[in-house]
């Protein structure tokens, strides 16, 4: 088959663009096909990591996202019994970092940042209403089906990435099994206007609140407050959306508070899945095609774009011709090797593991927490480890 001379990325999500702008900015021709008419407008990730920023500050879109964000120097646990449990300042990280925050945004405007910087460049191509179908492949390089217009096309090129979010047309067409578990809650946002700072001391942007019934924690973004609280399996979709339901949830926020006014109200499942390989021959998945997990620490996205740049850093220098012992798979298949083992190490256990501490009765997790504050080493590998710091340096490690 005749190859296209360039790279195929299925999915204009943040992974998928974030992938897109570090080859183009490479040099590396690249054509984004999306299924949607349009970039999502969905409110998902709302949170993005030091690394991350320093990520977005190389390919010039970390500015333009602080700008329209709400940086966050610090995060905090709370009880409802004992107030502040502990209070994290990503200031003690500053010599690791250039950006020792996080940013609150939603990823919808990461997406359009980077669309909007990549639009017109000779190397971009974004098709919309693109649906990949099919994946085949050659020796030389990979080619797609997608569905177009109610047509059938087909697209080629050197190498594939599948960042088609959780359901993954190019993971189903390769084959690869995506292994873990859904749990039985699902998760409730509710957002709103309201400034709880007003009326909780010490509230900072982004709180975390124990509790054996109803944990919730509280986000800031402009403009809005992000409430996230888990819905048991008996508490019907049909209920759980009712506007009723979520005033009693929100009632249980602050003591005489109540009739919130409310932006909106998303249910959303919660999964906890890695692919088996990150790689089939000229095929990748990063992002959400490759992990997903709860959302509890804000890694989903943040891994995602972490895939995206370790990726996409290795195939400019396939397509420059710069690698080890003159073999290009042994580099890119050390991607999967890298970003799926700091998947399970990191992401999937650091977000179970913030699931287990949110949901207990809060007398190991206050102590264990108690421990960290007191000991300045273990508060600064804290600090790496929620930041992500941590997972970059092990993958780094694993050469
Ligand atoms: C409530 C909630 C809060 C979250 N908060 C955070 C957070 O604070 N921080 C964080 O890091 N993560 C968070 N996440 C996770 C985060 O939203 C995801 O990890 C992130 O969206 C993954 O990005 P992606 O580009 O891989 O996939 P997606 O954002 O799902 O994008 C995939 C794109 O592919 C397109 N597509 C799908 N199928 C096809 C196909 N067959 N052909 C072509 N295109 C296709 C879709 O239309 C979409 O545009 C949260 C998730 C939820 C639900």
């Amino acid at each position: 088959m005749s190859v296209e001379d360039r790279v195929l990325i299925a999915g204009a999500g943040p992974v998928g663009l974030v992938a897109a702008a570090n080859l183009v900015r490479n040099g590396v021709p690249v054509t984004v096909l999306e299924a949607g008419s349009d970039l999502s407008e969905e409110s998902r990730a709302s949170t993005f990591h030091p690394p991350t920023l320093d990520m977005l500050e190389r390919l010039g879109a970390a500015q333009p996202l602080i700008a329209q964000g709400l940086p966050a120097p610090a995060f905090q646990y709370r009880s409802k019994q004992h107030g502040v449990l502990a209070q994290f300042d990503f200031g003690t990280i500053a010599d690791v970092t250039g950006h020792p925050y996080r940013v609150q945004c939603e990823q919808s405007k990461l997406t359009r940042i980077l669309h909007e910087q990549l639009r017109g460049h000779a190397d971009f191509e974004l098709q919309f209403g693109a649906q990949v179908r099919e994946v085949t492949q050659s020796a030389a390089g990979v080619q797609v089906e997608i569905a177009s217009n109610g047509r059938s096309e087909t697209r080629s090129g050197r190498w594939l990435i599948g960042a088609d979010g959780a359901g993954s047309a190019v993971r189903r067409s390769l084959g690869i099994p995506f292994e873990g578990f859904t749990w039985p809650e699902r998760f409730l946002v509710v957002s709103t206007p309201f400034d709880f700072s007003a009326v909780i001391p010490d509230l900072v942007a982004v709180s975390y609140v124990t509790d054996a019934v109803r944990w919730h924690f509280l986000l800031q973004i402009p403009g809005l407050c992000r409430v996230m609280f888990p819905i048991a399996p008996d508490e019907s979709d049909k209920l759980t959306l009712r506007p009723d339901f979520a005033q009693s949830l929100m009632a249980m926020v602050v003591p005489g508070i109540a009739n919130y006014e409310i932006a909106h109200v998303t249910l959303y499942k919660v999964h906890q899945r890695v692919a088996k390989t990150f790689q089939h021959g000229r095929a990748f998945l990063v992002g959400d095609a490759a992990h997903i997990n709860n959302p509890l620490g804000g890694m989903g996205m943040n891994g995602g774009i972490h895939d995206a740049i370790n990726l996409t850093t290795r195939l400019v220098d396939a397509w420059q011709g710069k690698t080890k012992n003159g073999s290009k798979t042994g580099e890119l298949e050390r991607y999967d090797m890298q970003r799926r083992l700091v998947t399970l190490e990191y992401i999937e256990k650091q977000s179970i593991q913030n699931k287990r501490n949110l949901e207990s009765d809060g007398t190991e997790f206050r102590r264990t927490l108690a421990e960290i504050v007191a000991d300045k080493g273990r508060t600064y590998d804290y600090l790496l480890r929620v930041s992500m710091i941590a997972s970059l340096r092990r993958a780094q490690e694993l050469g």
